[in-house]
């Protein structure tokens, strides 16, 4: 089972996508998590996306799909993956239907997780005040940038999946517990 995890920043796709990692026994590819720690390991491509990063913009397309395409190609990605942060483009999303097209795989459901945009900010204030491990792109500015940025650049996305009939909408305001049941339910 492949799956994509979408939604608004603050959405709670990386806590749905680890417990759906427990549950279904598959794995999580979080392009954002990818890139933190090639910032944390200061390497080239750290080094270039870390100032997009912390504006909250979105590093370009050629970088992210060389990222995803290496990794989709690891056999532990045979048993099934989530895709979480990604796609964030229109363009992403069409150079991931050319990868999976080769390896004879496809996406299975993309779940959006439908959260008031309204209340984006107050979660990830809360998120960045709850955690230790603070992310510096945590902070109503640089969050008020990523949402526009969302709104421009990946909601579209989600019109590409629904004309595919592979758009499930869950809504994304009720309890951690009940969203991961509404999520279960619909695979
Ligand atoms: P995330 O952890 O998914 O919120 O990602 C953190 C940051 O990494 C984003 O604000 C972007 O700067 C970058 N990023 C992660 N995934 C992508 C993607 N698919 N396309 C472009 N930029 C991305």
């Amino acid at each position: 089972m492949n799956i994509i995890l979408f939604g608004p920043p603050g959405a709670g796709k990386g806590t749905q996508a680890k417990f759906l990692i427990e549950k279904f026994k598959i794995i999580q590819i979080s392009t954002g998590d990818i890139l933190r720690e090639e910032v944390k390991l200061k390497t080239d491509l750290g080094i270039s996306a870390k100032n997009i990063m912390d504006n909250g913009d979105l590093v370009p397309d050629e970088i992210i799909m060389s990222i995803v395409e290496k990794r989709l190609a690891e056999p532990d990605c045979k048993k099934g993956f989530i895709l979480d942060g990604f796609p964030r483009t229109l363009n992403q999303a069409l150079e991931l239907e050319k990868i999976l097209k080769v390896q004879n795989s496809e996406i299975n459901k993309i779940i959006f997780i439908d959260v008031d945009e309204d209340i984006l900010i107050d979660r990830i204030t809360t998120r960045a005040l709850e955690t230790s491990n603070i992310r510096e792109d945590d902070n109503s500015t640089i969050l008020k940038n990523r949402i526009k940025i969302y709104k421009k650049d990946t909601k579209p996305v989600l019109d590409f999946y629904k004309n595919m009939k592979k758009l499930v909408t869950v809504n994304g305001m009720m309890s951690i517990e009940d969203v991961s049941k509404a999520i279960v339910k619909l695979l």
